[in-house]
């Protein structure tokens, strides 16, 4: 369990809220743990106990092993992140936003929880894209994933581009994929325009996301990171806080 966060924490970080003129939000794995889904590099994470899926979990890696993309296809179709519910994290960050504390959120999770919870869309950076939707890798065609998972449920195991033949993948950011230029060109501009900027269950490892917060000190925000976790950002930050989000979180937004 996350050790516990003093009351002057939560008050020092509602401060900083109530002051900021401009507020960015970078969301990880860690806000959507809550909601059933495990992150990747915390105590329970994907990777934390089986070090080999991180190696796997390349582009590279998916176009030339159709038994991954087999397995792939078949974790999707059951996976938590299909049923899950947004937890009291998304919830008050879909608050701060109708209290005017919300410029931009940065989210590096692709379940969609944010959308469901209540921020708007056009608030809402996707950096690594979503499971909502499936992708084709060779051309332009997309659309729901539900498409894709129901033929994968019906047998066919590989599902290929009824276009154009092509690889389907989720339209998720993989290791080895370029992340879409115009989201990355927006986050690095919210963190460079923002005087305050949270981190929230996020290690700060992935690039080139982990700099935004670099960008954001360099322009002159102060920052705060809420994690259960060290991150390599921790030494920059005005306040950390290491309780559970879902409990924080709401604490902080409710004083603003
Ligand atoms: P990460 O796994 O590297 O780090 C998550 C951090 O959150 C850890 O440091 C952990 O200690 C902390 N944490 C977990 N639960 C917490 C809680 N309840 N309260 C406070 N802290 C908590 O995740 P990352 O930095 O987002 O990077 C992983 C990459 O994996 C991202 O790029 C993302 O695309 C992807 N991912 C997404 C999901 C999702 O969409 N929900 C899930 C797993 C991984
Ligand atoms: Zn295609």
């Amino acid at each position: 369990m996350p050790e516990a966060t003093s009351a002057a924490d939560i008050e020092a970080v509602a401060a900083l809220l109530r002051e900021a003129r401009s507020v960015v939000v970078l969301t990880g794995a860690g806000i959507s743990t809550e909601s059933g889904i495990p992150d990747f590099r915390g105590p329970d994470g994907v990777w934390t106990k089986n070090p080999d899926a991180e190696r796997t979990a390349t582009i590279q890696h998916y176009v030339a092993n159709r038994d991954h993309r087999v397995s792939s296809w078949a974790n999707r179709a059951g996976s938590p992140m299909q049923t899950a519910e947004p937890n009291a994290g998304h919830l008050a960050l879909a608050e701060l936003e109708r209290k005017g504390k919300l410029d931009t959120l940065v989210t590096q999770n692709i379940d969609g929880l944010h959308h469901d919870a209540g921020t708007s869309s056009e608030r809402i950076i996707e950096i690594h894209g979503t499971v909502r939707d499936f992708a084709c890798l060779d051309c332009t065609d997309r659309g729901p994933i539900e498409v894709v998972l129901d033929r994968v449920r019906e047998g066919d195991e590989d599902p290929h581009c009824r276009s154009c033949g092509g690889l389907l993948k989720s339209a998720t950011i993989s290791f080895g994929q370029a992340l879409i230029a115009s989201d990355l060109e927006r986050a690095q501009l919210g963190a460079a325009n923002s005087d305050l900027f949270l981190a929230i269950g996020t290690s700060l490892t992935v690039y080139p996301v982990a700099a935004l917060p670099e960008i954001a000190i360099q322009y002159g925000a102060r920052l705060v990171i809420l994690n259960a976790q060290e991150t390599p950002y921790d030494s920059a930050a005005s306040v950390i806080l290491r309780g559970g989000i879902g409990d924080v979180l709401p604490r902080i937004v409710e004083l603003v």
